[in-house]
Formats: structure tokens, sequence, C-alpha cells
């Protein structure tokens, strides 16, 4: 099958989340089993042009707003099968795109022009085709940026008038639209439809009214011809009004056509038999590795070297969707009544909200058993996911989430909320048969998170060949991206007209 991949990130170019690890990871997997899949982005100002191959010709693209003339650059991507390359292309138009920043910067956290930016990249996909001459089986979007291409191809580009004996053009494309967060939306002022070119009736017949406002994603739900999602559980509970952030309804209509398949990780990345990031190696069957990564870790926060205390890793994004809230909101949330009450360490990189910040840079400078760092940084989140041995994600919602899959690799056990992707992949401990790979809460407050992290350190303390053996269970799981890849190949497959 031909596949095109449309897309606002996709690493190594352009990162905000977990959105860019997986277009990329799948297209690779995709091309592993010998489909033809190529990638297409913007040019942000941040992506060198000079690595880039510059195709002949400038592209007109139409909007609604008159012709916007862009570049087009392209290159393989990098861990790409070296018979079947996955090809990405980059759409270069300065004024859209050459700015810092991928939806906005610190000052403007969404750019006021979005809408017109990300109309002009979905409808240039279309005209990235007919330059090529090269039209996809398949137009995979992602997100509310890419939610306009699925519109497209059903309200104006698979619209007939083929001649006889010329190319078909887009009318045997179908389209899938995957949901990464329902978080995000792309809710703008309707004024800005007109940036679409499309008419006023393709508003209302696909779906993009809103309480008198302008939703992208509403759209792409109404227009695609599937649906899916990170996870199979956060598919149900989209479904529901708790998790639909008010799109429930269009899930609940659609979703003879809506399901989840579950994002895999890099093993090539997230692998402790491999992995470059810290002191020593180890498997399932030599763990020595790990007692080392704890003690570098602890070293590495200064905290008291001790292999004997339960260590309690943190690497997220500080924000309310990742239970933040709950953890260090006023008058003292969690963290600080378990570091107090309990013999444990925890240790946290994040970054994110300023008031999180502050408040775990104010707990760390009080606490001795609570160290943490503001910033991004790839070793130390594989230092704190191979070191610790538990990892806390009390998360809000969670479509996939990459750390408890990593965690699990890692031998470190997951303490999570019940909640998407995280019920999905973590198997709460039962205390009877010594079963489980985690420790799992239904409630998202400071006392649930307190008395789930107060059973873990007990059953650390009192249960020590049951928590070795969770930890083997764990490591035994394979969330392969090439398992992924095979379930959207049925979905495509389905869809693929002769
Ligand atoms: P989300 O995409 O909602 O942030 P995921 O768990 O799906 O959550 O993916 C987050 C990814 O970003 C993980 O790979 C995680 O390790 C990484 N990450 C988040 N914050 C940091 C940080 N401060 N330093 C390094 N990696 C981080």
């Amino acid at each position: 099958m031909k596949i095109l991949m449309a897309s606002s990130e996709a690493v190594p170019y352009a990162k905000t989340g977990g959105l860019a690890d997986a277009v990329s990871a799948l297209s690779l997997a995709l091309a592993k089993l010998g489909h033809e899949v190529r990638i297409v982005i913007p040019r942000y100002y941040g992506i060198d042009r000079g690595k880039l191959t510059q195709l002949e010709g400038a592209m007109g693209v139409p909007t609604g707003a008159g012709e916007e003339w862009s570049a087009v650059y392209t290159t393989d991507l990098s861990g790409s099968p070296a018979k079947n390359p996955v090809r990405v292309y980059f759409i270069d138009h300065e004024n859209f795109f050459g700015r810092d920043g991928i939806y906005g910067s610190p000052s403007e956290p969404d750019f006021l022009d979005n809408p017109r930016r990300f109309a002009f990249f979905s409808k240039a996909v279309f005209q990235l085709c007919r330059k090529l001459d090269w039209y996809p089986d398949i137009l995979h979007a992602h997100d509310w940026p890419s939610a306009l291409v699925p519109v497209y191809l059903k309200f104006a580009e698979r619209q007939g008038g083929f001649a006889k004996g010329k190319s078909k053009g887009f009318s045997l494309t179908a389209s899938v639209l995957t949901i990464h967060n329902l978080g995000y939306q792309g809710i703008y002022n309707k004024d800005n439809f007109n940036y679409t070119g499309l008419g006023w009736d393709v508003f209302y017949n696909a779906g993009f009214e809103d309480w008198n406002m302008m939703n992208l994603l509403k759209a792409g739900l109404y227009s695609a011809d599937k649906l899916t999602t990170v996870s199979p559980n956060y598919a149900e509970e989209t479904k529901l009004q708790a998790h639909g952030f008010r799109l429930d309804g269009v899930l609940r209509y659609r979703s003879a056509d809506y399901s989840g398949i579950l994002n895999g990780i890099d093993d090539g990345i997230w692998n402790p038999a491999k992995d470059t990031h810290i002191p020593k190696t180890y498997s399932a069957k030599e763990m020595e590795g790990k007692a080392k990564a704890k003690e570098a870790l602890q070293k590495e926060f200064g905290l008291a070297p001790d292999p004997n205390v339960p260590l309690i890793g943190m690497v997220s994004r500080l924000v309310e969707q990742k239970g933040m809230g709950a953890l260090f909101g006023p008058s003292y949330g969690s963290a600080w009544s378990i570091c107090r009450d309990m013999n444990v360490q925890m240790v946290l990189l994040g970054a994110g909200e300023s008031w999180c910040e502050n408040e775990v840079m104010s707990l760390s400078s009080r606490l001795s058993n609570f160290k943490a760092r503001i910033g991004y940084s790839e070793k130390i989140s594989h230092l704190i996911e191979a070191g610790s041995d538990f990892f806390l994600m009390p998360s809000q919602y969670e479509p996939c989430g990459l750390n408890q899959m990593y965690s699990l690799a890692y031998g470190t056990l997951p303490i999570v909320r019940n909640t998407g992707g995280l019920a999905d992949t973590v198997e709460n401990f039962n205390e009877e048969k010594g079963t489980g790979t985690g420790f799992m809460f239904n409630d998202l407050n400071p006392q649930a998170i307190y008395n789930t992290v107060g059973w873990a350190v007990w059953a650390y303390y009192n249960r020590r060949p049951q928590i070795e053996a969770m930890r083997l269970a764990g490591m035994k799981q394979s969330f392969s991206w090439e398992k992924s890849a095979k379930k959207y190949v049925d979905i495509y497959e389905g869809l693929v007209k002769d």
C-alpha cells in the first residue's frame, strides 16, 4: 500500500510530545512490513534546509485568501530500511513556519494564525501529491493540526470529474485520523474558516460548527473514513462524557469506525540491555546493572546512597493532565506527605507550568528525600527509568502513555491511575496470588496517591520476592511497533479500493 502520513510533528525533526515519536516509529514499522510510506510535515525554523534536498520548482497552494507559494524539501527518515526508505517531505513557507515554536511561543502559546497555517499545510499535502504525481491509497492524518486533510479529501479532492485514462487523482484514496490527545482540538473563531477555501455549506456538513466557533478536530472526526486513538481503553473512555472533551457524542456516532491501537516503544532506544545512558546494561537474567543505575541515580540527584530504600521516579510534563495538582497542589499535595511519612526517596525530572516548577523546586530544597530537576534531558530520563524501583504516573487522563511502558521494560514498577493506556498496559498487584506488574488507583486525589504509594512501599519492605517477580513479569512484556503497525495495516486494508 501507498501510505502518506500528514503530521505537524515527526522525530527527529519536530517534537512536542508522543505524537512525534508515534508518527515516525509507525512509518518505519510499516516500511519494514513492505509498504510504501511517506511523511509530510511543515519545515519549521529549526529544521536545517542544508541537510535536505530541495525539489525543483515552487509549489502553488490555493487557499481561501489567495494562492500561497511554498518550496518543498525532502530526505529519507533515519533508521529506514535500506531497500524501502520512508521519504519525508517538508512544506517550506517562511511566513507560516519560519518561526521558533510549532504551535506557539512562550509569549504567544497558541499562534493567532494557527488555523491559517494549518489550513495551508493541509491543502499543501494534496498539492504535493499532484506535484509528485503520487497518489496514496491511505492518507493518515494526526490530531487537530492535520485534521483538515480528511475534510479536504471528502469534500473537495475526492469529488469525481476524472478524465478517462488520466490519473484518478484522489478518487481512490481513503483517510484515517488518529487522536493522540483529545484535549487539544484546534478551536478558533469561525471567521478563520475563510482560510480553508471551502464553502460555508461544508462548514455545517463537515461538523466544523462548535458553539459558534470552528473546531478543526471535530470536522476531521466527522470526515475521516476511519478513526483511531492510541490505546483501546482510551477509545472507550473518549466515548463517555467524562473523558470526551465535548466530542464524546461525535465519537459515539462514529463508533463503528473508531478503534484504539496501543502505541509501541522503540526497543532500540528503550532497552536496558542496550542502553548507553546507564552505567551498566542489564536484563531479566542479569539484574546487577539495575542496582548500579540506582546508585548512580541517587548520586546524580544528591540522595543518600542507600540500596535498600525504595526509590520512586517521575519524568513528566508538569501540567494538570499529568495529575500534578494532586501531587504538588496548594496546601501540601501528596508528594510532601509521602516524603515526610514514609521511608522513601523520590526523584523528578520535568518542565511545565510555572506554579508547579516552583513548588517542586521548593520541596526539593526543603526535603532531603525529594530531589527534582527542571528541564528536559534524554540521559537523565533513562537513568530514572533504570534506577528507580517505582515510577509514578497519577495522570488525569492518558491516551497511551509511554513512560509506564519504558518502566515495565526496565523492571521498574509503575504506580498509575487506572485510566487510558495506563489501564491497558499495567496489571494491578494481587497480594494473594503475587501477580501483577504495578500498582493502580482509581480516584485522582492526594489521599489515593498517598495510599497507593504507601501500598507499594509496604510491599517493597514486606513482600520483596513478589516485588522481584513483578519486575520480571513486566520485563517479559513486549510493546513492539511491529505489532501495532500490523493492526493499522488491518484498518488500511479494509479501506483500500481496487
Ligand atoms: P505526553 O506525550 O503526554 O507528554 P507520553 O508518556 O506519551 O506523554 O510521552 C512523553 C515522552 O516525553 C516520554 O518519552 C517522556 O520520557 C518524555 N519526557 C517528558 N518530559 C521529559 C523531560 N523533562 N525530560 C526528558 N524526557 C521527557
